[in-house]
């Protein structure tokens, strides 16, 4: 894809002029000038006028105008926290740590002293605490304990426009919370003006409007479809960086792997432009920016580069709207982003590519109109953006698996979700589904409502299988090594592969590995770490991030807590590791595969086709069970299965009645496929008689 130029090299001289005395000017402003210069500043009394006499508002802003840092300041500056404390969610657990820490040292008090903020299994807040950012999944949970958020004055849903799945839950339960408590303040933030829909859920509540100041974006389609988005991407860049007025660049890209794979090909370049010219070239700082990255490299993003030198940031959608870098003059959009999608040929949920809606993708053109004028380069035609372009992205409470929401809300005593208060129902076939899937998992009854099970799985904040399994292993007396295994699934892979030594990390994975079962594997790796002292030598010594590993064993005592609080005793089985594996098997069972060729499985209830990924430790070491369960399956060039554990046949029987008979290889396919649906059909009647039921009820 070419991009046309002429227009370019016009912005760029305007943006010259405009770009150096602006970025003068940010740099010798004192933290307090800088937040007297917002967009929100000029309106503070007027905004607070409103809260004062409303008890919902709507604040509409444009991204960067200070909402998400300077409104909790305002409200505590108003009072609003004398004796009690403001809370504003974050659909992104980078945007919560990452503003937390800008707020705190914009007050100047140490991050989780007055400031803090909360993201599952990392709580950062103390007594002390006045302004808590938290995601919205964790404000979730907190409605479970405590229903009517009473420690909270006020809360900010921040981001409303994201339509998290967390995000649109917490819509029906606030709702209730303002009807309950006359004290209780609410207050949604908004990027984009589709307000209108949040304001009339609430009522018809009031929309303030904070006067946008940006500059106008020249925005240039690639002339053809691009074949390679990144390395048009990294092109496009370099070029930038070569001819362009000086101004930091933001490409937007989906997911890690291409993030890394774009900050080595710019690195790259930038190496063999060095050496092969004599001029001096101008400095490249490359800063990759995603929510698995850790927080110390997540916070470079805001550093200034030193002088003469050009920031080139490569992000996920993460800096759409939930993190502003200022100083950003060009925009470089791939027109992709990933997002979970609930896959019914595959039966779950998916991190799937797709294009971005036209609203994504104006706001990430917007990205470079913050501080001067600037330009945007789409890696995708002008034709492409007009007709294929959704207009709005779909909340993901219509696109993904339901099933952590589904219990929360039965904890809830919600029985009849349909009638719940949604701002956007999700189609009832998601509902159902997830509502089935929690049955095969033994957390919902015959009629719907939570078993024992299903009231403990609640408790934890994990996903059903996972807190099955944990579950699973307190019945077979491992909870010990269970709990290890769902810490390890908790947090990014702890193997660390350079590309420039591939071979020696890869030798060294080898060595952890348990040939039946890369959960194992896993569990081998930490009790290996903890034989060892949980020393970080060792982990450097074995290619293992020690970061991740402390994180797992953060998680580990977390939940371990949970498990004392329900008085469940920690069990452990040695070395005897068969019975994990048939934990672990019971958590599956929607993700068991039967071998079809080598390294190839089919999904025994759907016949999908899944394979065993180079990585794990069943590949390729001549041991090929008939029957696995595996965690996930990720979409690459093939459906791969990501960490995978060999089950016995007759435990799918045993643990799984529903789906699978005694003697597995005797049954077809089809037989299998047929009694599913057929189980599935009389949990649907059963589903529908209790709807019909209560709403008969209800008229009585
Ligand atoms: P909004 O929520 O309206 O999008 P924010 O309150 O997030 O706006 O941002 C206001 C300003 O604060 C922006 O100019 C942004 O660059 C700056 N800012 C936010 N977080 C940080 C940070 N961690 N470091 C430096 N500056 C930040
Ligand atoms: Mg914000």
């Amino acid at each position: 894809g070419e991009v046309d130029f002429k227009e370019e090299a016009k912005f760029a001289r305007h943006m010259k002029e405009k770009g150096e005395a602006v970025s003068e000017f940010a740099k010798s402003k004192s933290i307090s000038q800088q937040r007297q210069y917002l967009p929100i500043y000029s309106v503070r009394e007027e905004l607070l006028k409103v809260v004062r006499e409303n008890q919902v508002i709507v604040v509409v802003g444009e991204t960067g105008s200070g909402k998400t840092t300077q409104l909790t300041q305002y409200l505590h500056e108003d009072g609003y926290t004398n004796s009690s404390i403001i809370g504003c969610t974050q659909p992104r657990r980078v945007a919560a740590m990452s503003v937390a820490k800008r707020v705190s040292e914009e007050m100047e008090t140490e991050l989780g002293d007055k400031v803090g903020y909360a993201i599952r299994f990392e709580d950062v807040t103390s007594p002390n605490t006045i302004i808590k950012y938290m995601t919205d999944g964790v404000l979730l949970r907190e409605t479970l304990k405590d229903s009517d958020l009473d420690k909270y004055r006020v809360i900010i849903m921040d981001e409303a426009h994201e339509r998290s799945l967390s995000t649109d839950v917490l819509f029906g339960i606030l709702k209730k919370v303002v009807a309950r408590r006359r004290d209780f303040k609410l207050i949604v933030t908004s990027a984009t003006l589709n307000a209108k829909k949040f304001s009339d859920f609430f009522g018809g509540v009031p929309t303030f409007h904070i006067p946008g100041r940006t500059f106008h974006v020249n925005i240039l389609y690639s002339k053809t479809p691009c074949e390679d988005y990144v390395e048009a991407a990294v092109k496009q860049a370099m070029t930038i960086h070569i001819t362009s007025a000086p101004g930091d660049i933001l490409i937007f890209m989906t997911g890690q792997d291409e993030i890394e794979a774009a900050c080595y090909a710019l690195a790259e370049r930038m190496e063999q432009l060095i050496t092969s010219t004599s001029k001096a070239v101008p400095k490249l700082l490359i800063l990759p920016i995603y929510s698995q990255l850790p927080a110390d490299l997540q916070a470079k993003i805001f550093q200034k580069a030193e002088d003469g030198a050009r920031k080139c940031i490569v992000a996920t959608n993460i800096a759409e709207t939930s993190l502003t870098v200022d100083g950003i003059y060009y925009v470089i959009d791939t027109g992709y982003g990933k997002m979970k999608v609930y896959n019914s040929r595959m039966g779950m949920d998916a991190l799937q590519m797709f294009p971005v809606s036209r609203a994504a993708a104006d706001q990430r053109a917007g990205r470079a109109g913050r501080t001067g004028p600037g330009t945007c380069y789409r890696l995708f035609t002008e034709s492409a953006y007009q007709n294929e372009l959704l207009p709005n992205p779909v909340p993901e409470i219509q696109r993904t698996n339901l099933g952590n929401v589904v219990l929360l809300l039965k904890s809830l005593k919600i029985e009849n979700l349909l009638d719940f208060d949604f701002m956007d129902p999700p189609p009832q076939e998601n509902i159902l589904n997830s509502m089935y899937q929690l049955w095969v998992l033994g957390a919902l009854n015959n009629v719907g409502s939570l078993t024992e099970i299903g009231w403990k799985m609640v408790e934890f904040p994990l996903d059903p299988p996972l807190a099955k399994m944990l579950l699973m292993g307190e019945q077979l007396e491992c909870i010990n090594e269970v709990l290890t295994i769902v810490s390890m699934l908790s947090v990014p892979s702890v193997f660390f592969r350079p590309k420039d030594r591939a071979e020696e990390s890869d030798a060294a994975r080898e060595k952890f590995f348990v040939p039946e079962s890369d959960h194992l594997t896993l569990l081998n790796v930490y009790q290996q770490w903890k034989a060892n002292q949980y020393r970080g030598d060792w982990c450097n010594d074995h290619f293992l991030h020690l970061k991740g590993l402390r994180k797992a064993r953060e998680v580990r005592s977390q939940l371990l807590d949970i498990l004392k609080s329900l008085k469940i005793p920690l069990t452990s089985c040695g070395m005897e590791w068969d019975v994990v594996r048939k934990a672990i098997c019971s958590a599956y069972f929607h993700n068991a595969a039967r071998l079809k060729g080598v390294g190839e499985y089919v999904n025994c209830r759907n016949g999908m086709p899944c394979h065993l990924h180079p990585s794990s430790a069943l590949y390729g070491l001549g041991y090929t069970p008939d029957y696995v369960v595996y965690h996930e399956l990720v979409l690459t060039t093939k459906e791969y299965m990501q960490c995978v554990t060999a089950v016995e046949p007759h435990w799918l029987a045993e643990l799984g009645p529903m789906f699978f008979s005694v003697k597995e290889s005797d049954t077809s396919m089809l037989e299998h496929k047929k009694k599913q649906k057929e189980e599935k059909t009389a949990m649907e009647e059963e589903m529908e008689n209790l709807r019909k039921e209560q709403a008969e009820a209800d008229k009585l």
